[in-house]
C-alpha cells in the first residue's frame, strides 16, 4: 500500500528537497506518495524543521514517525502534542561541514592567523605550538562533537572530550560530570561546543566555568547559543581573561544588528553556517527511516523525548 509522507518543513525547502526525496524513495524501493497537504488521519509520516507551521500532532493519528531535517530539536521535542516517534538528522553531509568548520576554525586560532591577516607591522616572529601541544576541549561528543574531535586528533591536537553519560572505549579522552569538565577546562586552550540544546546544558559556560579556562584560551561555539551565558562570555573578553570567540548560533536568530557580539573585536560572528543538512543525502536518510518504519526494524536517530536530544 502506498505510504503518504507530508512534507511539513515548509514552503521555501520544498523545491529543493522534494526531488532529492523522491529520488531516494525510488532507490529504497519504496511506494511513497510526498505531499504538501493530507488529511492528518492519512499520513504515515511527517517531514519535519524548526519554523514548520505545523504545531499541533494530535490529529496524525497513524503517523508512524516525525522526521527531522536539521540535527538540533530543541524546537519540537518539547511540544506536549507530540507522541509520536521523534528522529533527528544525522547525514554525512552535514558531518563532514560541521568538519571542516570546526577544523578551519581551531587552525584559524591556533596558528594565530588573524595577525598576518589583518597585516601585523614589522617581523615579530610568533611561531606557534605544535598542534601536539594544544589541548581542545570538545563539549560534547556525538555524531558532530566525535567527528570533529577525530578531524583535530588526526591534525596531532591534544583533544579531550566531555559528554553527559562519560563514554569508554573511544580512541578519544572522554570526561564526564562537573569535575571531568573543570579538569578539562582548566587545561583547554581552544574549546569546542557541540551540544545540543537542553535543560541542562542551558548557560552551561557561564561566568564560573569561564573562570576555569586558562589566560587566552578561545571558544569556538557551532553548537547552540544558549550554552554559553552572553554577558559573562562578553565579560570574559573585556577582561582579556578568553583571547577571541567564534560564534555561529545565537540565541536570538538572525543575531540583532545591535548585538554587543556584533561589533566586539574579540568576537567572530558567522550566521549559523557551520554546518547545513543537505537534501542530496538527507533524503537517503529520511527514505532509510521509512523504510525502517514499514519493515518495522528500529528507526535510525530516534530522539529520547525526556533527555531532550
Ligand atoms: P548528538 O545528539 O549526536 O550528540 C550530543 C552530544 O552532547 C552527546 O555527546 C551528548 O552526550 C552530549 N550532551 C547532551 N547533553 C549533555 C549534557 N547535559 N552534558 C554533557 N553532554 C551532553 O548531537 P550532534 O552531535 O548531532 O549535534 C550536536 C548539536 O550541534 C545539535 O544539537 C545542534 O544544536 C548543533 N548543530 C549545529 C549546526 C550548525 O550549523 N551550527 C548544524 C547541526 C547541528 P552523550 O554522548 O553522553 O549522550
Amino acid at each position: 500500500m502506498t505510504v503518504t509522507v507530508l512534507f511539513a518543513a515548509g514552503e521555501a525547502l520544498w523545491p529543493e528537497y522534494a526531488p532529492h526525496l523522491r529520488a531516494a524513495f525510488d532507490e529504497a524501493g519504496l511506494d511513497a506518495a510526498l505531499v504538501t497537504e493530507a488529511e492528518p488521519g492519512a499520513v504515515d509520516y511527517i517531514v519535519y524543521a524548526p519554523g514548520s507551521p505545523l504545531q499541533d500532532f494530535t490529529p496524525y493519528t497513524r503517523c508512524r514517525a516525525v522526521l527531522n531535517l536539521w540535527a538540533g530539536v530543541e524546537r519540537i521535542v518539547g511540544n506536549p502534542t507530540l507522541t509520536q516517534p521523534l528522529c533527528r538528522m544525522v547525514d554525512p553531509g552535514l558531518t563532514e561541514g560541521m568538519v571542516e568548520y570546526v577544523t578551519g576554525h581551531v587552525l584559524r586560532h591556533h596558528l594565530g592567523m588573524d595577525r598576518y591577516i589583518k597585516g601585523a607591522p614589522g617581523w615579530q616572529q610568533i611561531v606557534p605550538p605544535l598542534a601536539r601541544e594544544r589541548v581542545v576541549a570538545m563539549l560534547g561528543l556525538g555524531e558532530l562533537g566525535l567527528a570533529c574531535a577525530r578531524a583535530l586528533k588526526a591534525l596531532s591536537f591534544a583533544v579531550e572530550g566531555w559528554s553527559r553519560s562519560g563514554k569508554t572505549g573511544l580512541d578519544i579522552p572522554a570526561h564526564h560530570g562537573e569535575a571531568g569538565l573543570e579538569a578539562l577546562l582548566r587545561r583547554a586552550e581552544i574549546v569546542v561546543t557541540l551540544l545540543p540544546r537542553t535543560a541542562e546544558t542551558e548557560n552551561l559556560l557561564d561566568a564560573r566555568r569561564l573562570a576555569w579556562l586558562p589566560q587566552g584560551a578561545v571558544i569556538v561555539n557551532p553548537g547552540r547559543g544558549a550554552l554559553i551565558d552572553d554577558d559573562a562570555l562578553l565579560a570574559a573578553l573585556d577582561s582579556g581573561a578568553l583571547g577571541h570567540a567564534t560564534l555561529d548560533v545565537f540565541r536570538i536568530e538572525p543575531l540583532p544588528e545591535d548585538h554587543p557580539f556584533r561589533h566586539h573585536p574579540g568576537v567572530t560572528v558567522t550566521p549559523h553556517i557551520a554546518a547545513d543538512t543537505r537534501a542530496s543525502s538527507a533524503a537517503r536518510v529520511v527514505a532509510e527511516n521509512i523504510r525502517r518504519g514499514e519493515t518495522g526494524e528500529p528507526l535510525l536517530h530516534r530522539v529520547d523525548l525526556t533527555r531532550g536530544y
